[in-house]
């Protein structure tokens, strides 16, 4: 196979790939993670992962979930770090799969730092993240020359679920045109309430791009006075990132003859 003649390392037994899987769809995958995926025995995988890519696994590898499933907890990341350390000290070769890039608000750095303690080696495989590949797939540039130069990525929830408390929204409205918000829906409401706050505007364009690159992708356009609200009654579904900023507007000269080919 084609792969082949890239002359990709090889996969050692008894070490862990942290590799990103991108947005969801199959075909954002990196090669690296298609490699990955055909040589690993078993694959750690998060929620976010589609199951079509879970379908490219060698046949034989164990597929071993670590995400939340039918409203039960998630396992315990140090639970997921153990397992990893287990199943590479039995000679595995493990791959850990998240969404996205594993290194963006993935906890792929904690993990990366638990193997690098436990003394197993590692490989860290960056993937297509949703703040720039989700956008992207809506028509969003992160990045503009007539618009940005700087971009701010932020999650809208910490650990525990509640706002991260370590941001200071006035500096973020002011210091970053373009903001894109991991996991904003749960704190739509008061996220906005801070950045309108801060001084950003009432009418400042917002999207909510929802499953991004998946079948089920949904975009709204809306304001960041409304946000909440008309992401409340569109029903619009995580996973989601929020984008706020003057790239929004673009995605509709992009979009009219961007897609059809
Ligand atoms: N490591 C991932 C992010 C994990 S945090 C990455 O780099 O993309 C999970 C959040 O990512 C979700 O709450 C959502 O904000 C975003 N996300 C992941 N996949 C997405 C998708 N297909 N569409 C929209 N947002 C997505």
């Amino acid at each position: 196979m084609e792969l082949d003649r890239l002359n990709l390392p090889a996969f050692q037994e008894g070490s862990v790939w942290l590799v990103g899987a991108g947005p969801g769809a199959p075909e954002l995958l990196t090669l690296m993670a298609l490699h990955a995926l055909g040589s690993a025995d078993v694959v750690v995988y998060d929620a976010l992962v589609d199951a079509r890519v879970l379908r490219l696994a060698r046949p034989g590898a164990a597929l071993d979930f670590a995400g939340k499933r039918g409203g039960k907890p998630s396992l315990q990341q140090p639970d997921i770090t153990l397992r990893l350390v287990r199943l590479a000290r039995e000679g595995k070769r493990v791959l850990r799969l998240k969404g996205g890039d594993p290194f963006v608000f993935g906890r792929g750095g904690e993990e990366a730092l638990a193997l690098a303690a436990a003394g197993i080696p590692f490989r860290i495989v960056p993937g297509v993240t949703a703040g720039i590949g989700g956008l992207a797939a809506a028509g969003i540039p992160a990045t503009h020359r007539d618009t940005n130069s700087a971009v701010a990525f932020v999650t809208g929830q910490a650990s525990g679920g509640a706002i991260p408390d370590g941001i200071d929204w006035a500096s973020l409205s002011r210091g970053a045109p373009v903001l894109v918000i991991y996991m904003a829906l749960k704190h739509l409401d008061a996220i906005a309430a801070r950045l309108l706050a801060a001084g950003r505007a009432a009418d400042e364009p917002v999207a909510i791009v929802s499953n991004a690159t998946l079948p089920g992708q949904r975009v709204l356009v809306t304001t960041l006075a409304r946000a909440a609200a008309d992401a409340m009654q569109s029903a619009i579904e995580p996973p989601a990132v929020v984008v706020v900023g003057p790239v929004v507007p673009l995605a509709a000269r992009i979009n009219r003859m961007g897609s059809n080919c």
